[in-house]
């Protein structure tokens, strides 16, 4: 029978490495927590028009990038792209306006791209959203949050970017100024950026292409096209970064892919990632929850892949602690075999991670199997222990072995 195999830009997690993400999730939720924010689990499909309105019909994702179908009823859904429309979904239906809300939430996300390095088609994020205040100091907080979460990792040659896009009252006119400014450049943009000059001329300032990136280098900046209040606003949370601590840099090349961002938008990235440098992408949305139909609140979010996170750990070489079995248990004979069986379940019900063979498999084979498991004990018990009562308690680290009371093998254990 042919076999089925995992579809394209997917991957399992295996037992083997499941631990680095629960290590980076426990960190992630101990981080989140610390700062105020409590988690938020929203579902993994939504109706496909929160995207289509949310993150808007002209952005690559909702335009190429979504696994949209018909259930039964045959209503459209989606499985969800990203998480902050959701949030803003739960927002406008659950709670109270003029909450302000922060939530974090961790899950997979689902982007129908080409796969490469970094990029899949199944991934995770977690993410934080800050909703009901444009308190430049709350853009401040959710960037310490990432940078802390980073630094709390081990992961130490990151940068945070920032930008500020403006509002719906100075972007039309900056986007304006772009279409004058690539106007009579087109034909030496890439097709990509061709089609981002009708549809969404902000994102031909991130394009990594070479040729695109030359021109937009003389591009007018929107720094210098924001109105009053979103210069006030951006200075200010400069201001708040820097009163914190936080070391950034500025790049007026960072607009973000969705069209709900607003004023600050930021990445962080690592130099260990290449093309796809981002870690982290986010940015205030101050116009969405009444684009889904909530009354005007201002937010704040970001999220980050955990996928990336985990290839810029291994190349900047920060180990993971890796959990251990406690006792891997041998039985040589039949007679052993109950023995080691009792054993077995008291250990565990007293608190330790025990295991043994269901194989038949000889002494050597346990033994191999108890340093494969990574046990930091390998109990046996032959004819000779069942005769004295006792237990012959190998370390496996140092390889030390010796024998001890049946009923101190707890004892033993714990030292
Ligand atoms: P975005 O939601 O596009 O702002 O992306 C936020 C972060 O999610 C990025 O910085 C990446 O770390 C991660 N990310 C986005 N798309 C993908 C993908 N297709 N595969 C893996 N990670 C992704």
């Amino acid at each position: 029978m042919k076999k089925i195999t995992a579809p394209k830009g997917t991957d399992d997690i295996l037992p083997d490495d499941i631990y680095r993400w629960q290590w980076i999730e426990a960190k992630a939720r101990e981080v989140a927590e610390r700062y105020g924010y409590r988690e938020i689990r929203f579902p993994i499909f939504e109706h496909t028009e929160l995207f289509t309105r949310g993150i808007g019909e002209a952005t690559e994702i909702v335009e190429k990038e979504m696994y949209t179908f018909p259930d039964r009823s045959g209503r459209s859904l989606t499985l969800r792209p990203e998480g902050t429309a959701s949030v803003a979904r739960a927002f406008v239906e659950k709670i109270n306006p003029g909450t302000l809300w922060k939530v974090y939430y961790l899950g997979p996300m689902f982007r129908y791209e080409r796969p490469q390095g970094g990029r899949f088609r199944q991934f995770y994020q977690m993410g934080v959203e800050a909703i009901g205040s444009a308190a430049p100091a709350l853009d401040a907080e959710v960037i310490s949050l990432a940078v802390d979460f980073f630094q709390n990792l081990g992961l130490r040659n990151l940068m945070v970017e920032m930008n500020s896009i403006g509002c719906c009252k100075c972007r039309p006119v900056y986007k304006e100024t772009l279409k004058s400014f690539f106007k009579d450049k087109l034909s030496s943009l890439c097709n990509d950026c061709q089609r981002r000059f009708q549809r969404n001329i902000l994102r031909i300032l991130d394009c990594k292409r070479d040729e695109c990136r030359k021109i937009s280098a003389d591009s007018p900046s929107v720094l210098e096209h924001l109105c009053l209040e979103c210069r006030e606003h951006f200075k200010s949370v400069q201001k708040h970064l820097e009163l914190i601590g936080l070391k950034y840099r500025l790049n007026p090349f960072i607009v973000r892919g969705l069209d709900y961002y607003t004023r600050s938008v930021f990445e962080i990235v690592s130099e260990h990632l290449g093309a796809q440098s981002a870690l982290c992408g986010g940015g205030r949305y101050d116009d969405l929850i009444e684009e889904l139909g909530g009354q005007p609140t201002p937010a704040v979010g970001w999220a980050l892949g955990m996928e990336r996170t985990i290839m810029v750990l291994e190349r900047e070489g920060v180990s993971i602690p890796r959990p251990r079995l406690k006792a891997f248990i041998i039985a040589i004979g039949k007679e052993a075999e109950g023995r080691a069986e009792k054993l077995l379940y008291r250990l565990r019900r007293n608190g330790f991670s025990a295991d043994r063979d269901f194989q038949g498999k000889s002494l050597k084979g346990q033994m191999k199997q108890a340093d494969r498991l990574e046990a930091d004990f390998a109990l046996i018990i032959g004819e000779d222990e069942i005769k004295n009562d006792v237990v012959s308690i190998r370390n496996m680290l140092t390889g030390e072995q010796k024998q001890v009371k049946l009923e101190l093998v707890e004892n033993e254990l714990k030292r």
